[in-house]
């Protein structure tokens, strides 16, 4: 038997000797998600006593974070939007920029009167669970589809759906990108996307972390292949007042808007992220109306 604070200072200490850019987080990380308690807790209570089997399942932990594996992975969930999410390999680990493009799609949801709506790569479902859990199913007028092109994906996703009693509310389909949609001659109001948008070139320079991460769900030869299939078949797919939500590589903002515009919809906003980078478009179906407006950069 160990006392909590001699567990603390060993892994503190293992954090500082592998160079971890913040020991003291990673410790109560490991230290409050494998005994269940809160930091303050921890803190307030360093005289309790660990048993051999807690002391061994919080070494396991250690030693996968130690390899750089993602918490997200280790405990296998992550919270997103204010929600609790299963993760595990087979997914991307939802990332708080992502939540600029729910607030945004439940907004547009709400104030166009859209209603069918899709989720393109869904992952873990992050993204389409968040958006239902905030608009008011009452009406029974909403459709949902979440899409991947992985089982094992789709899987992940229908657990997440369950647990958030929406099963029964969204229609996953195993196709790539928009085929479902397009073989199915079927208009969708508002298509969420966050796809992979790392290009192969940036991929090579990345933190430890991200290569615990499906490649699949991260990268695209030039960062631009979605968006570019996403511009040519959003006019067969998109209803007359349909919108695309998506998120973007910032460093590739400009093309992104170019190609948009070269095929004739409207860029209706960017939205910055918490570092102050261009994250989420929203791009209107214009039938060839174009008003040329500029975006508001917000
Ligand atoms: N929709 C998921 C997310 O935003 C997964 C995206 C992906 O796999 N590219 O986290």
């Amino acid at each position: 038997m160990f006392y909590l604070k001699e567990i603390y200072s060993s892994i503190y200490k293992k954090f500082k000797e592998k160079n971890f850019s913040s020991p003291h987080i990673e410790t109560e990380l490991i230290l409050t998600k494998s005994l269940n308690l809160t930091k303050e807790y921890i803190y307030t209570y360093p005289q309790i006593l660990l048993s051999k089997r807690q002391i061994k399942y919080i070494n396991k932990n250690l030693l996968y974070r130690l390899n750089h594996k993602p918490i997200a992975y280790i405990f296998k969930n992550k919270e997103f939007f204010g929600l609790n999410f299963y993760v595990d390999e087979n997914v991307l680990i939802p990332r708080q920029e992502t939540e600029f493009l729910v607030e945004e799609a439940i907004n547009l949801i709400k104030t166009k009167n859209l209603y069918k709506i899709s989720d393109i790569g869904t992952g873990s479902g992050n993204i389409i669970i968040s958006v239902i859990k905030n608009l008011d199913l009452s009406c029974n007028k909403y459709k949902f589809y979440a899409t991947d092109i992985s089982n094992k994906v789709i899987d992940v996703a229908k657990k997440n759906a369950k647990y958030h009693n929406l099963n029964a509310k969204i229609k996953f389909l195993l196709t790539d990108k928009l085929k479902y949609f397009i073989d199915n001659n079927l208009k969708l109001d508002i298509i969420l996307s966050n796809p992979p948008y790392v290009s192969e070139k940036e991929y090579k320079n990345l933190q430890q972390e991200i290569y615990y991460e499906p490649k699949l769900a991260l990268v695209s030869y030039t960062g631009l292949e979605f968006y570019e299939h996403f511009a040519f078949y959003g006019k067969k797919v998109l209803s007359t007042n349909g919108h695309f939500v998506l998120e973007i590589n910032s460093n590739l903002l400009n093309k992104i808007i170019f190609l948009f515009e070269k095929n004739k919809y409207e860029i209706v906003k960017v939205v910055n992220d918490y570092q102050n980078l261009p994250r989420v478009i929203i791009i209107k179906n214009s039938y060839g109306k174009v008003h040329n407006r500029r975006w508001n950069k917000t």
